[in-house]
């Protein structure tokens, strides 16, 4: 039995085997890791892809993560917010393209406080029963949490950014508490979100160990969606001189993850697509069944800056998803306009 059989076999990795696949260069084995990841996903999902209406609503943030180009200390960076009428606008045409879950992520910008982000999820809720909501809004009280579930959000993404404490302590500023980001995700999922956790891959001083962490964590959350893309530098950050992650770490990692959690939603993100030009198809190979085309007005796109060179910034949303679509089939898989529900 291969130890790609075995992981898939116990549903587990051990440190020494995540180090093995990492640092392997046997292509045959890399291949393999990839057959058999794919194998998972078709198992659960077919060769269904779902999309998500990606809406970015804010580029202001409080927060001084040092990895990301909208980190309040960035002087460089344009800031923007949308009205809700915007926001509106976006769904409208979203839902048309047929999408039927929206995505609304933000820096963390005190302006969508609980009554305006209320009002917007309640009014996107009525107009669109049929459609989930999913928020990445970072960090915000229990009460929050909750008052945007009770007004119709069904998903919350949040990623933990590291399961070390230690070494999210150096991605961002001592005010920012590693428990706080943790307790959050806890938090959404004892209200009842479906919940996303998740990391960069190659984040600076990341390592073998902080990965495993990261699985451990995984493990002992059970998120219903893992969001992973590669670390990629952005200008006027105090990461700007770090190298980026590296596609083939991204991959062998998605792949890992779809081997351990068979019925996990897991994106094949913009990140992975802005460092490879297959990137987001090579990770649904990898056994990746979401895609988040960008649904933001096409005047902001390009200041929703959370790293460099991120694509997809001059199209239309409707270029976007027919783009995205036609990649998918041309690998032989299908894009799915339902909610894409967690089959847990
Ligand atoms: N403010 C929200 C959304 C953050 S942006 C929140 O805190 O959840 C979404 C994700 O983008 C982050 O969680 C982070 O993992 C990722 N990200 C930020 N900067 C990045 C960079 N330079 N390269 C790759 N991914 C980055």
């Amino acid at each position: 039995m291969s130890l790609i059989d075995d992981i898939r076999e116990r549903r587990d990795i051990s440190r020494d085997e995540l180090e093995r696949i990492l640092t392997t260069d046997n292509k045959e084995s890399i291949e393999e890791l990839r057959r058999q990841a794919r194998e998972v996903a078709t198992e659960v999902y077919g060769n269904k892809i779902f999309m998500r209406g990606l809406i970015e609503l804010s580029s202001h943030c409080k927060n001084d993560c040092l990895y990301c180009g909208l980190r309040r200390s960035n002087t460089t960076a344009v800031r923007y917010r949308l009205s809700d009428d915007d926001i509106y606008s976006c769904c409208a045409s979203g839902y048309q393209l047929g999408f039927r879950t929206f995505v609304m992520q933000g820096g963390e910008d005190g302006w969508f406080d609980d009554s305006r982000m209320c009002r917007i999820v309640a009014n996107v809720r009525k107009q669109y029963p049929d459609c989930a909501i999913t928020l990445s809004l970072g960090e915000r009280s229990r009460d929050s949490y909750q008052a945007l579930f009770d007004a119709g959000a069904n998903r919350y993404l949040l990623r933990h950014e590291t399961a070390s404490p230690e070494h999210y302590a150096r991605l961002h500023p001592a005010e920012m508490s590693w428990q706080h980001r943790i307790d959050a995700l806890w938090t959404l999922k004892e209200i009842g979100y479906q919940v996303g956790c998740g990391f960069m891959v190659g984040s600076p001083y990341q390592t073998v160990d902080t990965l495993y962490a990261d699985l451990q964590f995984i493990r002992q959350l059970q998120p219903q969606m893992v969001g992973i893309g590669p670390f990629i530098s952005a200008h006027d950050t105090p990461f700007a001189g770090f190298p980026n992650g590296k596609v083939s770490d991204t991959l062998r990692l998605l792949a890992i993850i779809r081997l351990l959690h068979p019925h996990v939603l897991l994106p094949a993100t913009t990140a992975l697509g802005t460092l490879h030009p297959q990137g987001r198809e090579l990770g649904i190979q990898f056994g990746a069944n979401v895609v988040m085309p960008n649904l933001s007005p096409k005047d902001h796109r390009k200041d929703y800056s959370i790293y460099d060179n991120k694509i997809c910034t001059g199209e239309e949303a409707a270029e976007c998803r027919a783009c995205t679509e036609g990649r998918i089939r041309k690998i032989g898989f299908e894009t799915v306009v339902d909610r894409g529900d967690y089959k847990g």
